[in-house]
This record gives C-alpha cells, sequence and structure tokens, in this order.
C-alpha cells in the first residue's frame, strides 16, 4: 500500500509516454499491492563451473542432462535393491544425469576434455558449445581435444553435419579406442543396438580421421605440461583418464568409470551394462577410488552431478564424495 502514491504517477506517466500500459500484466490482490504475474524462467545459469587449479583454470562445461533408467542399467543388484538405494537419496530411476565437458586452461594451451553428445543423445543434450561460449571460450580457441572414450555421449560434440565443431584442434585417444571404434568390420559385426554408436563416431571422431587430426597414443603419455593420459580400459577397449597437475594440485578425470554417484561411490562393486570388458571396469573403478580416497586429490567425472568435481574419503567398504565448496575467482 505504501507505493501507491508512486505507481499512480509512473502509470500515468507510462501511458502519456505511449507505452500501452493495459498490456502489461498486473495482478491486484484485494487490500494488498499491485504484482507482477511474471512467467517462470524455466531456465538454469549457465552451465559452466570454473576454477583455478595451481596456476590452471579449469572450467567445467554441461552438455546438458539426460534421464538414464539406472535401476535396470546398472549390474550387480537386483531393480529393487537399486531403488531402494537412491530412495535413500531422495533420488528415484530414471535419474537425471548431467554430462559434461571439462576445459584446462595451461596458459600455454586450451584442452577440452570429452566433448558431450552433439546430436547424438536427443535434445536435452549438446548444449556444450554453447555453454562453452557463456564461459567466455570460442570453439575455435580449442587447441586440444582428448577423449576418454568414444561413446557417443563423449564424442557426439566433435563435429555436426561433417564439420569439425572445434576447427583447430587436434584429437588425441588411446590408439586401442580409435582402431575398435573407427573401425568398419567392427561396425558391421557389431550387434544391432550398437551400430549407431560405430555410426555415431564416424560422423565425429571421424572427421577429424580423415582430415589427419586425430593423433593416437597407447597407454600412459604425456599430452601437453601439466596433463597426461593414464590408461583405465575396461568400461571400453581404451578408455582413459587424464591427469592434471599444477603447482603440487591435482585432479583427476576419470571418464566413465562412475556413472551413478548415489550407488557406486558406497558400492563401487556395482557396474553398468555399457561396460565392454565388466571386470576391468570394476577393478579400475576401484583401484581409482581407493587410490583418490588415499591422496586427496580432486576427482571429476562427466556424469556425476554438475560440476562433477570433489574429494573422495573412504566409508565403510565404499567411499563418500564431497562435491567442491562452491567458490568465486580472484
Ligand atoms: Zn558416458
Amino acid at each position: 500500500m505504501k507505493f501507491e502514491g508512486l505507481l499512480v504517477p509512473a502509470r500515468a506517466a507510462l501511458i502519456a509516454a505511449g507505452f500501452a500500459v493495459a498490456a502489461i500484466s498486473v495482478a491486484t490482490i484485494p487490500g494488498g499491492d499491485a504484482l507482477a504475474a511474471a512467467p517462470m524462467a524455466k531456465t538454469n545459469a549457465p552451465g559452466f563451473y570454473r576454477f583455478m587449479l595451481g596456476d590452471f583454470e579449469v572450467t567445467v562445461i554441461s552438455d546438458g542432462t539426460v534421464e538414464l533408467p539406472v535401476d535396470t542399467l546398472l549390474k550387480g543388484k537386483t531393480k529393487e535393491q537399486i531403488d531402494e538405494i537412491l530412495a535413500k537419496s531422495y533420488l528415484k530411476s530414471p535419474l537425471e544425469t548431467s554430462v559434461d565437458g571439462f576445459v584446462i586452461n595451461t596458459g600455454s594451451k586450451l584442452v577440452l576434455i570429452d566433448t558431450g553428445a552433439g546430436t547424438l543423445f536427443g535434445p536435452t543434450l549438446g548444449k556444450l558449445l554453447a555453454n562453452l561460449k557463456a564461459s567466455g571460450y570460442q570453439p575455435e580457441q580449442i587447441d586440444e581435444i582428448y577423449i576418454t572414450h568414444m561413446h557417443p555421449d563423449h564424442v557426439g560434440g566433435l563435429a555436426s553435419d561433417g564439420k569439425a565443431a572445434f576447427p583447430n584442434a587436434v584429437v588425441r585417444a588411446d590408439k586401442r579406442e580409435a582402431d575398435y571404434w573407427l573401425s568398419d568390420e567392427n561396425a558391421q559385426k557389431a550387434a544391432a543396438d550398437m551400430k549407431g554408436f560405430f555410426q555415431g563416431v564416424k560422423a565425429t571422431a571421424g572427421v577429424y580421421a580423415a582430415a589427419g587430426k586425430l593423433k593416437t597414443f597407447t597407454g600412459n603419455t604425456d599430452l601437453v605440461p601439466g596433463v597426461k593420459a593414464v590408461s583405465s580400459v575396461g568400461h571400453t577397449p581404451g578408455h582413459t583418464t587424464y591427469v592434471v597437475e599444477s603447482q603440487g594440485q591435482k585432479l583427476v578425470l576419470v571418464g566413465d568409470l562412475i556413472h551413478v554417484a548415489a550407488v557406486q561411490f558406497p558400492d563401487p562393486t556395482v557396474t553398468i551394462g555399457f561396460d565392454s570388458d565388466t571386470k576391468m571396469a570394476e577393478g579400475e573403478r576401484e583401484k581409482q577410488f581407493a587410490d583418490a580416497a588415499k591422496s586427496g586429490y580432486l576427482l571429476g567425472a562427466a556424469h556425476l552431478p554438475f560440476p562433477g568435481i570433489g574429494h573422495l574419503v573412504a566409508d565403510g567398504k565404499g567411499y563418500r564424495f564431497l562435491p567442491v565448496n562452491y567458490a568465486q575467482i580472484h
């Protein structure tokens, strides 16, 4: 009520200025102030999260989220058991699951680790380019792209319509990964539900291979100063983890060693149907989690809830994930 005296002249001024005041949506509560019935925005903040790791600037870039039927995808427990574990974290299947890429600015190189799904995985994903730009970087500035593995939600953003999305970048991946997914023979003999994966790789990583811009490595390899590849085969034939280090600070990006935080941190023996070698994938996850908890470095993964960076602490037979504290950059 106290604004009434101000509102009336303001409205009169608007009318005098030629504004169609009647078209402005204003609700008047009986006996109360006039309130604008603003439409709901239905969007979130641009999907990037930035922090410093020593002298390196790290930016997590969201590609969006996708709902996964995790209670049937996860293996080693019954659907009912998975549903029960999820419920304890106030979650349920299908679970809205993040897909992220990671930009590392070393000061001399701009490196992107994984590229999201592009157009390969439906309309809720494929936002990496828009969020990269929102974060202040242009795709032309990316020097190197490191691929954890060649599933569509990690390579899909590399190209669209036969054109490289990152025109100045060289793509690096383990030779076993590239050889497996770019093989016409493997594509032909693949199960019907996997054929799309091979087509997706051809349409994305294949664009860089054809241009001589896919440069493979085998096993543990130093890539640029402060970033190295460490083999973590199991989820796919050439699955790779990337270790980022600057000024004694360390971030290990583990790709798809984990898909469902609420289930696989407390019990790393739970596997997922996408694993090409279930036993090896489980072994790599257990080894990685034990090392992260013991050493205390930061762990990041593409499918942890955005921004998907935090520390692990041992807890009984499993682990607890402590997401990073929100920080501004000074
Ligand atoms: Zn994935």
